[in-house]
């Protein structure tokens, strides 16, 4: 009998990159390989979304250029990773307050499609699709755009960024 030597799991809270980096403005490569390394970056991207309080993390946030999104709206069905996803469809429009863990403390209203249909691939490399509303249907869209480099500032009403002072200082 042989004992496996078992690895040790070794999450790791990665450096978000902040505006002005270009990174966030290159467009991300498809994912081709479903292997433990993307599902070690997966878990990563999970732990620093949580760790910074966010809701949604794309690639290039993390200085990765493939397309792999995290999203956690916590509603208690825990995050999800979006692989190569792709909105399909979309429906209503709506005006919401936005942030970015890349724009820290910043907010600016845009419009937003109420609900989204989303296709995408999960970590075992399984296509999926997905019906989202509201916030979770607001994070796919934020976090997509960002697989291609596009940012919420862009696409804000003119005049709603807001600046806000962080609490501990
Ligand atoms: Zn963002």
């Amino acid at each position: 009998m042989c004992l496996a030597m078992k690895e040790e799991k070794k999450l790791a809270i990665r450096q978000i990159r902040q505006a002005g980096d270009e990174i966030l403005r290159k467009k991300a490569r498809p994912v081709e390989v479903f292997d433990e390394k993307l599902k070690e970056l997966a878990e990563d991207m999970i732990e620093t979304m949580h760790k910074n309080n966010g809701v949604g993390l794309a690639g290039q946030q993390v200085g990765i250029l493939k397309r792999i999104v995290v999203i956690d709206i916590y509603d208690n069905k825990g995050p999800i990773v979006f692989i190569n996803p792709v909105i399909t469809k979309t429906k209503g429009e709506h005006e919401v307050e936005e942030g970015c863990l890349s724009f820290p403390n910043q907010f600016a209203v845009l419009k937003r499609p109420k609900e989204v249909e989303v296709e995408y691939y999960d970590l075992d490399g399984k296509k999926k699709k997905l019906k989202a509303k509201d916030l979770l249907a607001q994070a796919i869209c934020h976090e997509t755009e960002h697989l291609d480099g596009i940012l919420f500032i862009d696409n804000m009403l003119p005049g709603t960024l807001e600046i806000v002072k962080p609490e501990n200082n």
